[in-house]
């Protein structure tokens, strides 16, 4: 098999020698390079190679070349090699006027390199970093599960969103092809109990629940501390940073996620606006560095174990998990996040897990290829997964009740959706009913300005309308509007339930109805619903962790 193409562009061919020469040094050895300085040479190039199936990993092309504009280019190339990453090649140029700044927004190119460049700080680790995204969206040469299951089954569905959100490379066949047949009487099982996990070890799963799973690839779900120094609730961004800060600062940490580590920011493709990542990061990526980062600092990170119940016992507070075990903390952080508002359209909620989804579902993408599929909202994580799609799909459909994108959309992403091709949105426009038996095969639409109903074909829906915080388990802990958690002052606020606080001084800033409880992220009242901004809260609810642990102490000593 060939090796991969580095494929660059440039009219000076002076650039195009130098540029190729240091690729070759540093991946020459598993990579095949290509330089050109004409636009129609290079895409005849690029034309053979896709007719002889050889991969284009990396596109670089500079912008202002003369026969065509670089982002011109390159949309070109893309076209035939839609799985290869984009780079544009600028002058070094860090004002407003740069042409990197117009073609990430309208999602022209990836990433960018200047010139000159440094061959470590710039080219390597640049071009490092776009190859290893390359790499994740390449059907992976190591596969430490193969997994067989009905291709559009819920729970074929669940099992490889959870071995995405882990990070595990999986193979997939379906349990009718002739691969997944042999596999299944090699094992002599049958294809009534599904899906079936073989481990590259053979240890093999049979229907396995989520706490297997997890177990499987080396998590654990089982706690076995009784006492700590804090607890915390929910693995998102805030949860994870609560975990960095405290378990860094040496406070004994254990951390209770429901499912799996990255909560909401876990399912976004790209996250554009963290900082300190200005090509973007995925959200699955983030998170699983801030997990492995709270590993490293000591924080016992128990997965599949929600927590369903506080209680206090003097200065303890105790958290009780699903499987009964009971932890006394001197201190709890709750970051439980939002869960997705459901359509209530009860032939859509039959087929949840088979063609519709509750948010991003990140491990559904590659499965969308040459696709129609539907996105419902008009919120920056729709606009987000709708992109994201796009570039699988044949063709997306953004479906949204009000009159424009603007109200709840950055404008980053409502123009990168305008300059997407395959990507349409029906304003004023609504999913009234569902249709397909195993599977969703269509939706009925409703148009509210002209009152028209149609149904059209659909192989799938993914659905996000904003949220509800997850505290229905924390009954006396102050909450408002449908279960955001009241922290600081609004505790306290305009004496209105003086009772709520029981003490003589005011709470802390994230402190919640109960001294010694904060709330961190989406889920406390009045959150900004951002990574940073829960990133901001996990952090700072450890610093107030501090103070209270202090103020106890004087207290005692008192
Ligand atoms: C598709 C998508 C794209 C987005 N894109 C961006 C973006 O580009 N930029 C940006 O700034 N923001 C973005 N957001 C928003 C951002 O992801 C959220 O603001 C952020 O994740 C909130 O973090 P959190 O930790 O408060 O909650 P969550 O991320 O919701 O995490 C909460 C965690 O708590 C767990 N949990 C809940 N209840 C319990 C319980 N009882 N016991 C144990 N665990 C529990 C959940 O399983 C979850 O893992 C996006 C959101 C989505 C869905």
């Amino acid at each position: 098999m060939s090796h991969p193409v580095l494929f660059v562009i440039d009219d000076d061919a002076g650039v195009v020698r130098a540029l190729r020469d240091d690729l070759i040094r540093r991946f020459g050895e598993d990579f095949r390079v290509i330089g050109t300085s004409s636009a129609a040479a290079g895409l005849a190039t690029l034309r053979e190679l896709a007719d002889e199936h050889v991969t284009v990993a990396v596109l670089i092309a500079d912008h202002k070349m003369r026969e065509m504009p670089g982002v011109d280019f390159l949309a070109r190339a893309h076209d035939m090699h839609p799985r290869a990453k984009r780079v544009l090649l600028v002058e070094r140029d860090y004002s407003v006027h740069s042409p990197v700044i117009q073609a990430m927004m309208l999602g022209q190119a990836d990433y960018h390199i200047s010139k000159p460049w440094m061959l470590e700080q710039d080219l390597y680790r640049g071009v490092g970093e776009f190859l290893a995204a390359w790499a994740k969206d390449q059907d992976a040469d190591f596969e430490l599960f193969h997994v067989i299951g009905r291709l559009h089954g819920r729970s074929t569905n669940e099992l490889r969103e959870l071995l995405t959100r882990f990070n595990v490379p999986f193979h997939f066949d379906s349990a009718d092809s002739a691969e997944g047949r042999r596999l299944l009487e090699r094992k002599g099982l049958h294809a009534s109990r599904l899906p079936v996990m073989i481990r590259h070890d053979d240890y093999t799963m049979v229907d396995p629940t989520p706490a297997q799973i997890i177990e499987a690839v080396g998590g654990s779900t089982r706690n076995d501390v009784d006492e700590c120094d804090v607890v915390i609730v929910g693995a998102g961004p805030a949860g994870l940073t609560a975990a960095v800060y405290a378990a860094s600062e040496g406070l004994q940490t254990v951390v209770l996620e429901e499912t799996v580590s990255g909560g909401q920011a876990g399912s976004s493709p790209m996250i554009r606006n963290y900082p300190g990542f200005p090509h973007g990061i995925s959200g699955h990526e983030l998170t699983r560095r801030a997990c492995e980062q709270a590993w490293i600092f000591g924080a016992h990170l128990v997965f599949s174990q929600p927590a369903v119940g506080l209680d206090l016992r003097g200065d303890e507070r105790l958290v009780l998990q699903a499987d009964g075990h009971q932890i006394a903390a001197r201190a709890v952080i709750v970051a439980p996040g939002i869960a997705w508002r459901r359509l209530g359209v009860p032939r859509l909620e039959a087929l949840v897990g088979s063609g519709v989804f509750y948010g991003a579902a990140a491990s559904e993408t590659q499965a969308m290829e040459g696709r129609d599929v539907f996105v419902v909202g008009a919120g920056n994580s729709a606009g987000q997964t709708a992109l994201h799609l796009a570039r699988r799909a044949r063709q997306v459909t953004m479906v949204v009740r009000g009159d424009s994108l603007a109200r709840s959309m950055s404008d980053y992403l409502i123009r990168e959706i305008e300059a997407t091709p395959n990507l349409a949105v029906y304003l004023h426009t609504e999913v009234v009913d569902g249709h397909g038996t195993d599977h969703l095969d269509a939706i009925t639409l409703h148009n509210r300005l002209h009152n028209r109903t149609e149904q059209v074909p659909a192989a799938a829906l993914f659905v996000l309308i904003g949220g509800e915080p997850r505290t229905q388990w924390l009954p006396d802990v102050a909450q408002v509007d449908c279960g955001y958690i009241l922290t600081g002052r609004d505790v306290v606020r305009d004496g209105v339930h003086p009772s709520r606080w029981p003490l003589d001084r005011a709470p802390f800033p994230l402190e919640t109805s109960i001294p010694g409880v904060f709330a961190a992220g989406d889920a406390r009242y009045r959150s900004i619903k951002r990574v940073a901004s829960a990133v901001g809260d996990g952090a700072t609810a450890v610093r107030l962790v501090h103070e209270y642990l202090a103020a106890m102490t004087q207290t005692k000593v008192r």
